[in-house]
Formats: structure tokens, C-alpha cells, sequence
């Protein structure tokens, strides 16, 4: 063929991470080990979804198999009563976001990958270690990008760097994945007066708010000024189970502009020409998992998951191992022992515990030294896994 591909390809790296991870456990597994193998690496929920979210689901089906309620394709953005639902959850919070300011999605991932499309050639500010989809979009669309080094020194929360970029897409995840840490609202502040004063524009990534206790912001619109600088993504995938469902949402303030052009403008088109709506029945089921019973129970997957994750924590606080998260996050991150670098490590713990994490290194090289636990398993392979790095740790 002679057509041109898009070269920026060839910049990523290759994402090896799980495909490695799942060729050293298939050999470690093929050399008869002791015990059945632990997983505490996957980022994926395992409780089902509840009931109030299935109830929803189920009546959705039965009206979509009826001619006088039968939905054809959903509205590009949203159906009014699940908009209205996402404003009422940020009204929760304080939070002032019409319906009009939020576009519902397929997923914070695709949200967060293509979010690129509407942005020129921007300096990228990304903290480091990081969710990977910020880092290879921006590749792929052939952006330099700046890392700010995430380490013990900040607590894996790093403020804004002293160099000023101007006009940067900054990107920012709270609760982090990999790292569990939460910002505190005047960590949040310090990037948003950051971003005013640079006219820089913050992508939000809150995929993990649920999993915040305490008064930690949820959102960025909790901040004073983030507003006039911010666009926040969300999702059901951690809150209500929804990772199989896929439904999330992304928040463009209607004021933000640039140059005269407004930003939401911008997506909304995107959107409308790119992508077809979620279905009815899953935004039903959305609409539920708002609800105040369907939260609750929300709340109730989120506490089982906490629990796993305060077992985990308690362990690491009795052997006095450095660790961020586990309190207000589904992940623990904490530094490897006796020296070992991540790989090192992942390898120790297969091999001796036979209990399975993922590598620090894998999420950035500010990752180096460090081991990502997830709290995402079942309470039995939670407490077996504990049960087990007590022995070796
Ligand atoms: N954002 C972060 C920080 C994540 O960790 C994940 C999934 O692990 C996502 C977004 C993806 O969310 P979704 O399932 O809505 O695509």
C-alpha cells in the first residue's frame, strides 16, 4: 500500500505491562507452584451490579420491547433524567453543574482518549506514574509531553511546577490511579490558581470520587476558580460496578473558552459526529445507581471493596512499609522491599507468596521501586493474600 499512517504509532511505547504480568504468572503457574495463585493486580471491579441497578435495567429492556416506549437512538449527550440525575450528584457536593455542561459517554477512557481531538498542539503537563490513556493519546496525536514527577517526597501528590507553561492541558487524577492519593482541596487550588494564571486548562480525571471518606473533594468544582479552568471526567466503572456496562460522563463548563471559541462547543461536536449516545437501558441503569437507594448501595460496593483495602493497609502498617492510598482509594501503593525493583518484586511475590500485584515501573518512571495492590478482589483472596505477604514481607 502507499497511504500515509499516522507515525505517531510508532512513539509509544509497547504496553507490555499485563501481557507481562500474565506471561510470568502462565509460566510461574506452569512450574506447579504450592498454591493456587492470588490475584491483586486487576483494576476491574468483581462484585455484581446491585439491585436497584438491575431492577432499572430490566424495566428499561421490557419498555425497549414495547412499541409505545421503544428508544431508537439515545439524544448525542444524554437523556434529560439522567443529566439531571449527574447535576443533582454534583449539587450533593456543592457543585453548581447544569445539564447542559455534561455529555454523557461510554466510558472516562474513551473520554480521556479522545479528548484530544478538540485540542491544537499544547504543552502536556502529566504527573508521573500515571493511567496510561493520558499519556498515549497525547502521543498518538504527536504532543510533547512534560511530566511532574509524582514521588515519596510530594507523597505521590505533586503540586504544580515552579516553571510556568503557558497554555498547557494538564491532567490530573484524584484519587489516583496507580497510587491511591487524594488531593486535599488547597492541592487542588494550587493547580487550578496554576492553570488560571497560566491559561492552562485542567483535565479532571474523578473516576475514583466514590472511594473519597471524609472532606476530600469529590470534584474539581469543589475549588474556587476551577470553572474557568477545568473539564472533569467520571464514571459508573468504580462507582456502581459498571466496567462491563460502560457509561461515564464528562463535564465542560459552558463559560470555558479559548481564543473566542468555546470549548464545549468543541466536544459537542466531536461527540454528535463521532459518537452515537449509550444505549437507553444502560442510562436507566445510571439514572438508578444515582437514585438514593441505588447510591446506598453503590456505597455498599464501595465499602466491601474498602474493607479488602483496609486489611491490606493494616498489614502494611504493621511490617512499617511506606504506602499511599487504601483510605480513600481502591488502590495501595506501596514501596518494594529489601531494595528490589518493581519487576524484582512482582517476582518475589509470585514466587514466594504466590500472590500477584502490578509493577510500579509500569505506570511511569517515577513508578520505579513501587507495587500497585488493588483492594478489587474478593474479601477470601484478600485476606489469603495478606495472610500470605505477613510471611514473606
Ligand atoms: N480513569 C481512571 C483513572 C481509571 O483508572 C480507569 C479505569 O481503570 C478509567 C478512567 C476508565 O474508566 P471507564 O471504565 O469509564 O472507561
Amino acid at each position: 500500500m502507499r497511504i500515509k499512517l499516522n507515525c505517531n504509532y510508532q512513539n509509544l511505547k509497547k504496553n507490555y505491562l499485563f501481557s507481562e504480568i500474565a506471561r510470568r504468572v502462565a509460566e510461574y503457574g506452569a512450574s506447579n507452584p504450592p498454591r493456587r495463585i492470588v490475584r491483586l493486580g486487576i483494576g476491574d471491579v468483581t462484585l455484581p451490579l446491585t439491585p436497584s441497578v438491575t431492577r432499572a435495567m430490566e424495566n428499561a429492556v421490557a419498555e425497549m420491547g414495547k412499541k409505545e416506549t421503544f428508544q431508537g437512538y439515545p439524544p448525542s449527550f444524554g437523556y434529560d433524567f439522567l443529566l439531571s440525575a449527574i447535576s443533582a450528584h454534583y449539587a450533593a457536593y456543592g457543585a453548581d453543574i447544569g445539564t447542559d455542561e455534561i455529555f454523557v459517554s461510554d466510558g472516562a477512557k474513551s473520554d480521556a482518549g479522545n479528548i484530544t481531538d478538540i485540542f491544537g498542539s499544547n504543552p502536556v503537563l502529566i504527573t508521573d506514574p500515571v493511567y496510561p490513556v493520558y499519556y498515549d493519546s497525547n502521543v498518538m496525536a504527536g504532543n510533547g509531553v512534560t511530566f511532574v514527577p509524582a514521588n515519596r517526597q510530594n507523597g505521590f501528590l505533586p503540586p504544580p511546577p515552579a516553571e510556568k507553561t503557558e497554555g498547557a492541558l494538564i491532567y490530573l487524577c484524584s484519587p489516583n490511579n496507580p497510587t491511591g492519593a487524594v488531593y486535599d482541596k488547597a492541592g487542588l487550588k494550587a493547580w487550578v490558581d496554576y492553570a488560571l494564571e497560566t491559561g492552562s486548562l485542567i483535565i479532571f480525571d474523578s473516576a475514583y470520587e466514590a472511594y473519597i471518606k471524609g472532606g476530600l473533594p469529590h470534584t474539581i468544582y469543589q475549588i474556587e476558580g476551577a470553572r474557568d479552568c477545568a473539564i472533569e471526567i467520571c464514571s459508573f466503572s468504580k462507582t456502581a460496578g459498571f466496567t462491563g456496562v460502560r457509561c461515564s460522563w464528562t463535564v465542560v463548563p459552558r463559560g470555558l473558552a479559548s481564543g473566542g471559541v468555546r470549548i464545549a462547543e468543541l466536544w459537542a461536536r466531536r461527540q454528535a459526529t463521532k459518537f452515537n449516545g449509550v444505549s437507553y437501558i444502560v442510562q436507566r441503569g445510571a439514572e438508578a445507581a444515582l437514585s438514593e437507594k441505588g447510591y446506598s448501595e453503590c456505597m455498599e460496593l464501595v465499602g466491601y471493596y474498602m474493607e479488602n483495602a483496609r486489611v491490606i493497609a493494616e498489614l502494611l502498617n504493621k511490617k512499617g512499609i511506606y504506602y499511599t492510598g487504601g483510605v480513600c482509594a481502591p488502590y495501595i501503593w506501596m514501596q518494594c522491599q529489601d531494595g528490589l525493583d518493581s519487576w524484582s518484586f512482582f517476582d518475589k511475590l509470585l514466587k514466594e507468596a504466590q500472590v500477584v500485584g502490578t509493577p510500579g515501573a509500569g505506570f511511569g518512571a517515577n513508578g520505579e521501586g513501587f507495587f500497585r495492590l488493588t483492594a478489587f478482589g474478593t474479601r477470601e483472596d484478600t485476606y489469603e493474600a495478606v495472610r500470605r505477604l505477613d510471611a514473606v514481607l
